[in-house]
């Protein structure tokens, strides 16, 4: 699983970068997460947001307490909120800031520190979002997503812009992937890992998210089920974004299926289904047909 942590401040970006990145991952067949965790609701207030993807289904829903990777799209947070927190070893901190790599490394000691001018480089471009720099920079240290999927999930979220526009944002996107792989090739400081943050609740523990237990909450169901008439599905896939147990099966981005030994039967698929394609019905049977139920003949992903 990668963990992106995102810092800034109200207005700079820092949410819809987190949702850019995880919709390019999403089209790089990944499953992924993004969400934002707002301070005092003021423009310029510290900002902080999450980016989550995993070639599995992504079954923790809490802020990322070990980020392969930080972005700080600010400068002026370094002295304000603990940037560094929990981060994984082998991770990074990737600085918005004109101030060179050594002298940032020197503010955050003992971690690997990456610096990119993402205000500079985004005027060069024609534009003004340092945001959309940082963006194409974390992606290029990363490795991932690739720079067409980052083109492409801007693009889609920010369907609205003008041509030009967009053209501004993809140089942008380009310049800061590009200026991060320079940067990460750069020996210099920083090449230190941080320790993981232990787990206050496990004391002695350091718990990593990779290795977060996936229990079984299929037992939690209490004699039904969620069951599918395919040939009413119009794969809209709203099940899949409502499943808080990510127990909705894909391939190729089509429903196929339930994962019953994660569903707990919360019926929230049923609510969000749009043709009422799922219902909820007896343990051992399946929908058939209009509505017609039939015991289970076999082993597998559907109802
Ligand atoms: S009932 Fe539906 S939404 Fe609830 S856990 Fe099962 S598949 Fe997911
Ligand atoms: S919400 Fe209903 S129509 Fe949409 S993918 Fe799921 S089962 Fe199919």
């Amino acid at each position: 699983m990668r963990e992106i942590r995102w810092h800034g401040r109200g207005g700079q970006g820092a949410k819809s970068m987190s949702q850019v990145l995880a919709e390019a991952w999403l089209r790089q067949g990944r499953w992924v997460q993004a969400f934002p965790e707002y301070g005092p609701e003021r423009s310029g207030a510290p900002v902080t947001a999450y980016t989550r993807a995993d070639a599995r289904p992504i079954r923790i829903h809490h802020a990322v307490r070990n980020p392969d990777a930080v972005v700080v799209l600010d400068p002026s947070l370094l002295g304000e909120v603990p940037v560094t927190a929990g981060l994984r070893p082998g991770g990074f901190v990737l600085v918005n800031s004109p101030e060179s790599a050594s002298s940032l490394a020197e503010r955050l000691p003992g971690v690997r520190v990456l610096r990119v001018d993402g205000s500079a480089l985004a005027r060069t471009a024609g534009g003004n979002y340092a945001n959309v720099v940082l963006l194409g920079a974390v992606a290029g240290v990363l490795g991932e997503p690739a720079l067409e999927a980052l083109q492409q999930a801007f693009a889609a979220t920010f369907a609205k812009l003008s041509p030009e526009a967009v053209a501004v944002n993809f140089k942008a996107l380009e310049a800061g992937y590009r200026a991060a792989l320079e940067e990460a090739e750069r020996p210099g400081p920083g090449a230190v890992q941080a320790a993981p943050t232990p787990r206050e609740d496990l004391p002695g523990a350091v718990v990593l998210a990779q290795d977060a237990p996936h229990p079984r909450t299929g037992g939690w169901r209490t004699g039904l089920k969620p069951a599918v008439r395919l040939e009413a599905c119009v794969n809209c896939l709203l099940c899949w974004v409502y499943c808080p147990d990510a127990a909705i099966l894909t391939e190729n981005q089509a429903f196929v299926g339930f994962d019953y030994q994660h569903c707990k039967g919360c019926e929230l698929c049923v609510k969000a289904c749009p043709t009422a394609a799922i219902e909820m019905v007896p343990e051992g049977l399946e929908l058939v047909g209009q509505g017609q139920l039939t015991p289970r003949t076999q082993g597998g992903r559907h109802a």
